[in-house]
């Protein structure tokens, strides 16, 4: 049950959005965790704050047409939801996606603006995309797609105003055709208006390994609390694209074990360990499926057609793939096989059903507004070497990220206590960022 100041303020969210589930089940978790709040802070109900939070500032829904190498017009949806500027620029990724619609970025962004709060950073939440699915597409499609889905979001974007960044098929080469195309409509070298570029224009170092290294961190700093780590445990990450590929990296270094990883037509389990470089090699340089890695891997993988990744039992699992992708039947199944630890690198992997199967069941449950943190906070360091024209090297950087992944995960678990749930990170996570937003909202009046 909702707060009785909360429920009103959901109902209208329901009754504005209609029909945007993932939207509707971002908003309640974060409402879920505020009746606390609202119960000792009542300033935070006034003046519609709460109901200024869940709508966004400007939601821009445009046409991308392009012509294929067949000759043939195409017509894809592009989208940028600007969601919350009280702490700074916009500032999110762009998926390109089939599965993408209003709804999904909606709550993309409204999910960003409270991660991107708790990084202590300087940036504001956005978020934004197309239903364009890459997969299959030459590079002179993509390239004329990318230059025509910037052509119109360009008027909306500037490193003052709008920073977008990649997210699911968004790669350093979409990244690169979209600055290209800004820079040449704006006759501006002007760094700072996107991140994830290349390291020879303008890009960070460990802005690649960013999210799946600072999940890892994250992981790390929960399990040290209960005097454990990733030394010779067993380790299961889903998907196999930027963000679960830096994960495993991170995971092997610190000693663990990564067993299996997936994509979307099934998973590979390798008893041996995942080979990284070949994975790397497949997924990276050859753009090719987990099916590949399974076959030039030999006897050791098993690739398994359309099956959930989280039948495999492992001690450390970490949701790397899309949103709401393991459920209360696979947390059950995890508890039973003797997970101890969850860190979401995704964006809402987990159903609010497997979320409380994990606390029921005391495990620990880094949420990804949280966990995931490191690829945002790192595209902030980006943003900083831009605008001081400045380059670190990748330990400076790596040393940034993780001070910064220790400061979120200690923020949470010190907000969790203070509100007398301690070890619960959804709550520590959702209030923490809401407070810092709440407070900038409240600082600059009602606008
Ligand atoms: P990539 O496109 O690099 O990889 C996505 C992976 O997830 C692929 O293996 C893909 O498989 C799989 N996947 C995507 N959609 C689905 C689906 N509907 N069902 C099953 N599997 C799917 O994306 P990222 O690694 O960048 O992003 C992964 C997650 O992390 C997303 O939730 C994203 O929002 C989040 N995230 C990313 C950040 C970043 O810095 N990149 C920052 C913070 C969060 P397939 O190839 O078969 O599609």
């Amino acid at each position: 049950m909702l707060d009785e100041k909360l429920q009103p303020i959901f109902d209208d969210v329901l009754r504005r959005n209609p029909g945007e589930l993932e939207f509707h089940q971002a908003v309640r978790e974060v409402l879920d965790s505020l009746g606390a709040v609202v119960a000792k802070h009542p300033h935070y109900a006034e003046n519609a704050l709460i109901e200024r939070i869940c709508e966004p500032e400007r939601q821009i829904i445009f046409r991308v047409p392009w012509i294929d190498d067949a000759g043939k017009v195409q017509i894809n949806r592009g989208f940028r939801v600007q969601f919350n500027s009280a702490l700074g620029p916009f500032k999110g990724g762009l998926r390109f996606h089939p599965s993408v619609l209003v709804g999904t970025i909606k709550f993309l962004g409204f999910e960003q603006t409270f991660k991107n709060a708790l990084t202590g950073m300087p940036i504001g939440g956005g978020k934004g995309g197309s239903d364009f699915d890459p997969k299959g597409r030459s590079e002179a499609e993509v390239m004329r797609f990318c230059q025509s889905f910037m052509t119109e979001l360009a008027r909306h974007l500037g490193e003052y105003t709008d920073v977008p960044a990649g997210d699911i098929g968004v790669g350093q080469r979409e990244i690169g055709y979209m600055f290209g195309q800004y820079k040449r409509m704006t006759n501006r070298y002007e760094s700072g208006v996107l991140t994830g570029k290349g390291l020879t224009w303008g890009g960070s170092r460990v802005r690649t390994e960013a999210t799946g290294y600072g999940a890892v961190y994250f992981v790390q700093r929960m399990l040290q609390r209960r005097g454990e780590d990733f030394a010779g445990r067993k380790v299961v990450v889903s998907g196999a694209g930027n963000v679960a590929i830096y994960t495993i990296e991170k995971a092997q270094e610190l000693g663990g074990k990564v067993i299996a990883c997936s994509d979307s037509n099934g998973y590979v389990m390798d008893e041996s360990g995942i080979d990284l470089a070949l994975l790397r090699e497949i997924k990276e340089r050859k753009r090719g499926r987990v099916s590949d890695y399974a076959k030039a891997r030999g006897k050791s993988a098993t690739y398994v057609e359309g099956g959930s990744v989280w039948d495999v039992p492992t001690d450390i699992a970490m949701p790397s793939a899309t949103q709401n992708e393991l459920n209360g039947e696979d947390a059950r199944k995890l508890v039973k096989n003797g997970v101890r630890a969850v860190g979401e690198g995704a964006n809402m992997p987990c159903l609010p059903e497997a979320v409380r199967v994990f606390a029921d069941a005391k495990v620990l449950f880094g949420p990804g507004k949280a966990t995931n943190a490191g690829g945002v906070a790192t595209s902030a360091l980006e943003m900083q070497q831009n605008a001081s024209r400045d380059s670190w090297t990748f330990e400076e950087t790596e040393e940034r990220l993780a001070t910064i992944m220790h400061g979120i995960h200690d923020r949470c678990a010190q907000t969790a206590e203070e509100y007398g749930e301690p070890g619960n990170y959804v709550l520590g996570a959702n209030i923490a960022g809401f407070i810092r937003v709440a407070e900038a909202m409240r600082a600059l009046g009602v606008v």
